[in-house]
């Protein structure tokens, strides 16, 4: 599957501690025809791979991700970024109900299953759907739609086979209203392909209905041909959204990449199973996630993104809560403050500190020099500052090429610091510990 060889090149990243341009080369090539026979567009492939060789070249640099695991990184944040946003799945309300969603779509695409699908579960968000039958074609679809809307305990408005669709259309929403049902749910009729009568009919249906929805559903396991259905649709009848059923049987997610960037409309709700409960609103992240088999890539991420030894940090934390925290201990925090790069970037991977320490400007510097003073103590002096008379000060100033004015402001930097600390601590006694060292 898709996932499997996404996987397989990603193995090969994440060993790297060094990529090459031609590794990067080689392993974008290898995601590329992966997407290609996963039956993803072609030209959203195009696109998709130039994005992330852009991004991947000109790279901000987190030290604590290997180059392989970012670009992993910026594989996974393009693909959510090609199925939408979250706020796309929402459906749209009428200011005048009853809500009109209709549903069109191909012969088995699975509409009239979806159709009892999205009235339960709108039911349980509270709302009085209905469902109208208005595929007069096939006797049997009048039933089909009958004996679902009863599985979720949702009415349904039937006239029959006798009656054209856009007048079951209209005498539904009609008996909608009286009934005081928020929601009606348009069953139409498909075919087995894009025919001019279809169009016609839908055509028909939607100009005398306004749907504030007109959801598009198409059977995910067909892939391109999914995609072309969508593009067709939307020219002639300007969907709102798509639905994509049958995600429960598409190991290969190319319809799910490619309709979003194809047509411009957004999967709004995913069928995902025979059961009238297998339904979801549509998560672009976790469909990336999916595709990409990443559960243990991400979280893998997520780690290297804190990297901080946690046991080192434990250890640390813990020094800091006692109260001989000392120069010795300081200068150690530094080291591990270093290995993890330089310290803007650290503070931007701290989740929700982001933003606003992005931009901070930090003195790597000045903790060069304090980091050079520190070394020119000795042990015993790192452990007891206060032991540092004169001659003392005078011998560490030489050894470090600092003065003694440094020398004097970072002893009373370091003393604030042990102040503040108890004040975390104090305030932190009881809570649990979070954030960059807990
Ligand atoms: P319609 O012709 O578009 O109305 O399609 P139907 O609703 O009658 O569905 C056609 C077939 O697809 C039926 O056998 C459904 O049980 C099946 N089906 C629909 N949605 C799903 C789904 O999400 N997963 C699976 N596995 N089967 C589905
Ligand atoms: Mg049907």
């Amino acid at each position: 599957s898709l996932s499997d060889k996404l996987q397989n090149v990603f193995k090969k990243l994440r060993g790297k501690g060094v990529l090459t341009e031609k590794d990067l080369k080689e392993a974008l090539r290898e995601v590329k025809m992966a997407l290609l026979e996963a039956d993803v567009n072609f030209k959203v492939v195009k696109d998709f791979i130039a994005r992330i060789q852009e991004r991947a070249v000109g790279q901000e640099v987190l030290s604590s991700l290997t180059p392989g695991q970012q670009v992993i990184k910026i594989v996974h944040e393009e693909m959510i970024a090609l199925m939408g946003s979250e706020e796309d799945s929402r459906i749209r309300y009428s200011d005048k109900p009853p809500t009109v969603i209709m549903l069109v779509g191909l012969q088995g695409a699975g509409k009239t299953t979806m159709a009892a699908k999205l009235a339960g579960m709108l039911k349980k968000q509270g709302k009085k759907p209905m469902l109208v039958a208005c595929d007069v074609y096939r006797p049997a679809a009048v039933k089909q739609l009958q004996i679902v809307g009863e599985q979720v305990g949702v009415p349904v408005f039937e006239m029959g086979t006798d009656v054209s669709p856009v007048d079951i259309a209209k005498a539904g929403i009609k008996q909608a209203a009286k009934m005081e049902c928020g929601l009606v749910i348009l069953d139409t009729a498909g075919r087995l392909h894009i025919d001019e009568e279809l169009m016609q009919e839908l055509t028909d249906i939607r100009e005398q209905t306004s749907p504030s929805e007109i959801l598009l559903v198409v059977d995910a396991m067909t892939g391109q041909d999914a995609v072309n259905v969508s593009k067709s649709f939307d020219e002639l009848l300007n969907i709102t959204g798509v639905v994509l059923t049958k995600l429960d049987g598409d190991t290969r997610g190319g319809a799910a990449l490619s309709i979003r960037a194809v047509t411009g409309k957004p999967i709004k709700f995913a069928g995902v199973g025979e059961k009238l409960a297998d339904v979801e609103a549509f998560h672009p992240d976790r469909m990336a996630s999916r595709v990409l088999g990443m559960g243990d890539v991400l979280s893998m991420i997520e780690k290297a993104q804190t990297a901080i030894d946690e046991d080192k940090a434990k250890e640390m934390s813990q020094r800091m809560l006692s109260n001989d925290f000392n120069l010795e201990d300081f200068l150690e925090q530094m080291q591990q403050v270093k290995k993890m790069g330089p310290l803007n970037q650290l503070m931007g991977m701290i989740p929700g500190m982001g933003s606003k320490l992005k931009d901070v400007e930090v003195d790597e510097k000045g903790l060069a020099r304090t980091e050079a003073i520190i070394r020119s103590m000795t042990v015993e002096e790192r452990r007891h500052p206060n032991i540092l008379n004169a001659s003392r000060k005078r011998r560490i100033v030489k050894g470090s090429g600092s003065s003694i004015q440094e020398l004097n402001l970072l002893l009373k930097q370091f003393d604030q610091m042990k102040v503040m600390m108890k004040q975390i601590t104090g305030s932190m006694k009881g809570k649990r510990k979070g954030g960059l060292m807990g």
